[in-house]
């Protein structure tokens, strides 16, 4: 396991020289700038900046130093079958975890799911994740994944869940109350949010566990507009109900009515967007070409390791692409042609970092300034042909950069990765413990189911009648005629 000396606890750290995205809600770019960090806060940001005797130097010269970045919503349990379910739709999900084997997963397999998953964050410069924990089938589940959560120097928030239970019994347990007054202790790096669906029966059965979560005091997250399975009738029932609240995020809010959106606006709650995720999963379109014209504010996340990775640069990536995309699209059909594109790089950028900050109800983070908390990544990596030249920071890190390049993560304040390399983390003992997991449920479920799972049946294609017929214009046959 990687220990680095020169960071130990204490000791104030200075980013130097870089090009700073301050994340200021402006396009601000600030060339050969300084960014001196000295507990868990930002101290000073500027060029040429006086120091303490004794501060760590890391030159950020050639370099984007940005704020770290904000995943609101990612099943990090689910991490322990990375790559599993590559070619899986919603429905083969939902039959997996929910149906069949999601309940195979013991404390120790969400334990392993979430270290992985929190070492990846970090390592990929996602400093703050919510992690959707929709697995905590029992309490020991859920002391399991917060001694994940803590075991990796990065910031969570456990959004609270239990998809093999109804909420409203779930949240009126006991043993859950006990959890909460246990582990839910006002840590900075553990936030906490009640994380549950609402199916659309009118008489409201999650009402109770909306209840619960006002009563604590924590946010609801819920996957709202998802094809098939919520709709602009759970958005209706929480709104008549008064559960709607800034701080509520709507995952994808990909299949809902202008009505609903208007709704959501109105009551101040952020939609994540998990574009990698609606486009293959089938939830409905990305929705960020549409929310935006109700000013709803956005934020990213990639949802589960179990397709994509946990990487935010690839949500930044794709959400611009799936926007840019639905945009002529929609212009085309009416024989328009876009001349000026409505979502740019920075606004993607700021939703990976400030837009997750405000979701989250923390406006300490996804910006760089004096006393906020310093959880920063530096991009750079000198051996890349892709790190010059460097014209559009904004734009280089939405469709350049990538997770390779992050040299340098702090997180509140403390030096998690430096060149390259992570700090204070064991991977070893991570892999071995994911190693036992997928073992484990290999052969709880058996050969051929796991093979199965992975392997989905294909529809058949047939390829269409084809009007014209082949003619090589280039042969004599050709030329004869
Ligand atoms: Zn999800």
């Amino acid at each position: 396991m990687s220990e680095r000396t020169e960071f130990e606890a204490g000791r104030p750290v200075v980013l130097r020289g870089g090009t700073v995205l301050p994340i200021d809600g402006g396009r601000t770019v600030l060339e050969h700038t300084d960014v001196l960090v000295t507990g868990d806060r930002i101290a000073a940001v500027g060029p040429g900046l006086e120091v303490p005797e004794g501060t760590a130097e890391i030159d950020a010269s050639g370099g984007i130093v940005m704020p770290g970045m904000i995943d609101t919503h990612r099943h990090m349990w689910q991490t322990a079958l990375r790559g599993y379910g590559a070619d899986w739709t919603l429905t083969q999900y939902f039959v997996w975890f929910y149906l069949e084997h999601g309940k195979l997963f013991r404390p120790e397999d969400v334990h392993a799911g979430n270290t992985l998953a929190a070492i990846e964050a970090v390592d990929a410069g996602v400093t703050t994740v919510v992690d959707w924990s929709h697995g905590l089938r029992t309490v020991d589940h859920a002391d399991a994944a917060v001694d994940a959560l803590q075991s990796v120097p990065g910031r969570h928030v456990l959004a609270y869940g239990n998809i093999q239970q109804p909420p409203a019994e779930w949240t009126a347990a006991p043993e859950f109350r006990d959890f909460v007054s246990r582990r839910i202790t006002g840590d900075d790096l553990l936030g906490f949010q009640l994380a549950f669906d609402v199916l659309g029966d009118p008489a409201f059965p999650e009402k109770p566990a909306f209840e619960v979560a006002r009563e604590l005091g924590a946010p609801v997250t819920t996957h709202a507009g998802v094809w098939g399975a919520t709709s602009d009738d759970g958005i209706r029932l929480m709104y008549e109900h008064g559960f709607m609240t800034p701080e509520t995020i709507y995952v994808h809010a990909a299949s809902l009515s202008a009505d609903s959106y208007h709704r959501i606006a109105a009551t101040g709650g952020s939609i994540s967007v998990s574009t990698e995720s609606e486009q293959s999963a089938g939830q409905g379109y990305p929705p960020t070409w549409a929310v935006r014209a109700h000013g709803i504010p956005v934020s990213l996340s990639m949802d589960t390791s179990v397709w994509w990775s946990g990487d935010l640069f690839s949500a930044m990536r794709t959400t611009l692409g799936a926007d840019r995309s639905r945009e002529h699209l929609e212009a085309h059909a009416k024989g328009d042609t876009v001349t000026h594109c409505g979502l740019r790089a920075d606004q993607v950028v700021e939703w990976a970092t400030r837009g997750g900050a405000r979701a989250i109800g923390r406006d300490d983070l996804g910006v760089i300034a004096e006393g906020k908390k310093a959880d920063l990544v530096l991009i750079k990596n000198d051996r890349s042909p892709v790190s010059f030249p460097l014209l559009h920071p904004y734009g280089h890190v939405a469709f350049q950069a990538q997770r390779g390049d992050v040299h340098t993560v702090l997180v509140n304040g403390r030096v998690v990765k430096h060149e390259h390399e992570l700090v204070g983390v064991d991977l070893a003992a991570a892999r071995r413990q994911v190693e036992r997991t997928v073992d484990y449920l290999r052969s709880e479920m058996g050969e051929e189911a796991w093979q199965q799972g992975m392997n989905p049946d294909i529809p058949a294609t047939k390829i269409l009648d084809n009007p014209y017929t082949y003619t090589d214009y280039r042969s004599d046959a050709t030329h004869r005629l």
